[in-house]
C-alpha cells in the first residue's frame, strides 16, 4: 500500500502532521506539500514559472517530507506525473485547518489536492475539522485513520472515488457515528472588507464565507451540526444534467 499525502495549509501545517502520523503502519508514506498555506487555491495548476521540490526532513521513525513551491494541485500533479515514478493506491489531503463543506469544495485547495489524485484515477480523500485552530486534532487524526483502514479493508479495487470529510473537533470524534451526506450551500459570501493602505489606496480583503443556507437533512453542515462525521463522496462533472433537455431545446442548432 503506497500512500500519497499532501494539504493546501502548507507543509508546517500541525494537520498535515496529524495526518501523516495517524497514517503510521498502513503502508509506505509519502508526504508533499505546499511550501506555503495555499488555502483556497482550488485547483490552480502554477504554469508560468518553473516548480522546485525541497526536502522538508522529518522526525526520526516519520516519513520524509517534501514541498512544493506550488499549489495543492502542483504538489499531487508533479507527483504524479514524475516525481515518485510510481502510482500510489490512495491519496490523502488535510487535515483542513477549517470546515470544507457545501461550496466550500469550490475553492478548497484541500479537496482539490485529493481531487488531483482522483482526476489521475487514484481514489482519493479529503479531511478537515469543522472548525479552525487545531483542537483535539489527534482525534479528527484517529478518525482518518478508522476511515483509511475501512475503506482498505474494502478494496480499493474498481472506479476511483473522491471522499470529502469533515470531523468535529471533538476529543470522542473516533465515536462519532458517520453519516454519508451531500454537499449543502452557503449563502453568498460576507461582504468584501475595504480598507485604506498606508499609501492612502483602497485595498480589498475577501470577506468570510457565509452562513449555511441549504443545511438540512442529508447534508454535510446538517450531520457536523448533529454530531457526527461527514462524508461526502464527490464528484467532478460540472455538466448541468437536469437542464440539458432545455438548453438543447433552445440553442442546439441541429435539425
Ligand atoms: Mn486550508
Amino acid at each position: 500500500m503506497r500512500i500519497l499525502i499532501a494539504n493546501d495549509d502548507g507543509y508546517l501545517a500541525p494537520g498535515l502532521a496529524a495526518l501523516v502520523a495517524a497514517m503510521h503502519g498502513l503502508g509506505e508514506i509519502e508526504v508533499i506539500a505546499p511550501e506555503q498555506n495555499a488555502s483556497g487555491t482550488s485547483n490552480a495548476l502554477t504554469l508560468n514559472r518553473p516548480l522546485q521540490v525541497f526536502e522538508g526532513g522529518a522526525a526520526a521513525g516519520s516519513p520524509r517530507v517534501r514541498f512544493v513551491n506550488g499549489t495543492p494541485s502542483d504538489c499531487v500533479h508533479v507527483a504524479l506525473t514524475g516525481l515518485l515514478g510510481y502510482r500510489p493506491d490512495l491519496v490523502l489531503s488535510g487535515i483542513n485547518q477549517g470546515a470544507n463543506m457545501g461550496d466550500d469544495t469550490l475553492y478548497s485547495g484541500t479537496v482539490a489536492a485529493a481531487m488531483e489524485g482522483y482526476l489521475f484515477g487514484v481514489p482519493a480523500i479529503a479531511f478537515s475539522q469543522v472548525h479552525k485552530g487545531w483542537a483535539e486534532l489527534a482525534a479528527a487524526g484517529q478518525v482518518a485513520r478508522a476511515l483509511v483502514q475501512q475503506v482498505l479493508d474494502r478494496g480499493l479495487g474498481g472506479t476511483p472515488f473522491l471522499l470529502n470529510v469533515n470531523i468535529p473537533n471533538r476529543p470522542d470524534a473516533l465515536s462519532l457515528p458517520s453519516r454519508i451526506t451531500r454537499l449543502g450551500r452557503r449563502h453568498a459570501s460576507e461582504p468584501v472588507i475595504a480598507q485604506t493602505n498606508p499609501r492612502g489606496e483602497t485595498i480589498y480583503w475577501i470577506g468570510p464565507a457565509g452562513d449555511a443556507r441549504e443545511a438540512g437533512e442529508g447534508t454535510d453542515f446538517h450531520a457536523t451540526a448533529s454530531g457526527c462525521v461527514s462524508i461526502t463522496p464527490l464528484q467532478v462533472d460540472l455538466t448541468d444534467h437536469a437542464r440539458l433537455p432545455d438548453w438543447r431545446a433552445h440553442l442546439d442548432s441541429r435539425p
